[in-house]
């Protein structure tokens, strides 16, 4: 080792030392004493191995601001969550990279309130004695979607288990050939029959499927139900066919056999006002699935949980099914379940109190004035930076409506002296990360998708661009 390397690495700064500056005081106070040292031994340990590796002197070294300054990153992000809040503003409603619908404030209190104490998960209060954790939503749900009986699971993929587990086990369920949906890449139907132990009988084409395509396949022995899959993220156009649910009804009852209903998105309020055409559960409900099954954090704007409705014998099955308790929904969600039907009691305001669905109609001209807003608050000196007001393109999300196109409003901004990567990055690293998207070499922020809470933190973040 020469000399020089002998010299500095003698000059390395000390823990202790360093745990005396003064810029570690704030720190010390709020956290762990063993997670601030460990940070400042492991930026040591770093300068340490760039010593003997390097010829020249790492510049560490020799700046202690520097050096203060990794310790400080290393501190801050060893106690920052990774699971935090964003804002987001590309505009697609129901973003599942982004957590799908989020929740209203009544549903998160209820959360806590049944979270952070004991409650009556399965707990009769009238007779003392053990109850069961599906009762707390069941006469909800069935008040909501019409439905003789239901229970929830955790997601809808593990619905789709149980169901097919429950009421076809190692027998045949009849679908159409174009509706063997894919979901977000690891929810596949076949995937999922083979390992609920059931055969898929696939019919039609992927085009067309006729009533006669369903005939053909029904066997007296081998044949457990006829299912229904909502093509819920894609749409088949141009000459296609297939078989409504009140025709595999009549089907069902001529041959004797349950149909059930995959449908997804679990609508439970007419949009049509709003452009968006989607199965509503009452309606789907109506037309005689004997059982439906739906997402909880998709249109119905709740939790992540899989809804699971129909006739009582079925679910009554379901219920005591060993796979029940494999995909049982636990306490939080359960309670934000509950906030989230009753707000559907409440017709007239359900729009505005549940966020994905407020967000979903919000108008033209609501979010036009937002945009507006924004630009205003910015452009008192705008700098090197130019801000837009300009139309654009929201979306559902969520593999739902995927042909659905919101006409929204977004602010976009470009810059003489950064790229637009730079200051998507920019953004992207704000205190409450703001997620935009980049197009025409602007970056836009689509206003449906903004809390009016969040709206000064944009404000802040956009303004540290202007320099
Ligand atoms: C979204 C969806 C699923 C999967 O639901 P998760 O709640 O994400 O598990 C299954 N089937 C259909 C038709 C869907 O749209």
């Amino acid at each position: 080792m020469n000399i020089d390397k002998k010299e500095r690495l003698r000059s390395l700064y000390k823990v202790d030392e360093v745990l005396q500056d003064e810029c570690l005081v704030f720190f010390k106070e709020k956290l762990p004493y063993s997670m601030i040292a460990d940070s400042v031994r492991k930026e040591i340990d770093l300068l340490r191995e760039a010593i003997l590796k390097e010829d020249d002197c790492p510049p560490a070294l020799l700046d202690r601001p520097l050096f203060l300054d990794r310790v400080i990153s290393r501190i801050q992000a060893r106690s920052t969550p990774s699971l935090r809040p964003v804002i987001n503003a590309t505009g697609t409603v129901l973003h599942t990279n982004l957590g799908r619908s989020p929740l209203c404030k009544k549903a998160m209190e209820h959360v806590q309130e049944v979270s952070c104490s004991y409650s009556t998960l399965e707990y009769d209060l009238k007779s003392g004695r053990r109850g069961s954790r599906h009762d707390h939503v069941e006469s909800l749900i069935c008040q909501a979607t019409g439905a003789e009986a239901a229970m929830v699971v955790n997601n809808n993929a593990a619905a789709t288990m149980l169901v097919l587990s429950s009421m076809a086990d190692g027998r045949e369920v009849v679908v159409s050939r174009g509706e063997l949906v894919e979901i977000g890449g690891s929810f596949r139907i076949p995937d999922i029959m083979s390992l609920s132990g059931v055969s898929l009988k696939e019919v039609g084409t992927t085009n067309k499927t006729h009533l006669s395509d369903y005939i053909q396949a029904i066997d007296s022995e081998c044949t457990a139900a006829l299912m229904k899959i909502h093509t819920s993220n894609y749409r088949i156009i141009g000459f296609t066919e297939d078989v409504p649910l009140s025709e595999l009804r009549k089907l069902g009852d001529r041959y004797a056999l349950p149909v059930i209903y995959d449908m997804g998105n679990g609508l439970l309020t007419d949009l049509k006002d709003h452009k968006i055409f989607e199965p509503d559960v009452r309606e789907a409900m109506k037309a005689g699935a004997d059982i439906m099954l739906f997402s909880g954090d998709k249109l119905l704007g709740g939790p992540q949980a899989g809804i699971i409705i129909g006739k009582k014998k079925y679910i009554q099955a379901m219920k005591r099914h060993p796979l029940a308790r494999v995909v049982r929904i636990d306490k939080m969600t359960l309670a934000a379940l509950e906030a989230i039907f009753f707000e559907y009691q409440d017709p007239d305001k359900v729009l505005e109190n549940i966020p994905a669905l407020r967000m979903l109609t919000c108008t033209r001209e609501k979010l036009y004035k937002r945009a507006l807003r924004l630009k205003e608050n910015l452009m008192s000196d705008a700098g090197t930076l130019h801000v837009n007001v300009e139309p654009c393109e929201d979306f559902v999300g969520g593999g739902s409506a995927p042909d659905v196109r919101l006409e929204g409003w977004a602010v976009t901004l470009h810059s003489d002296i950064r790229t637009t990567k730079q200051i998507e990055y920019a953004l992207r690293k704000s205190q409450t990360p703001i997620i935009s998207h980049i197009s025409q070499d602007k970056v836009w922020l689509h206003m449906r998708t903004i809390f009016d809470q969040d709206m000064a933190a944009i404000a802040e973040s956009i303004i540290k661009l202007k320099g």
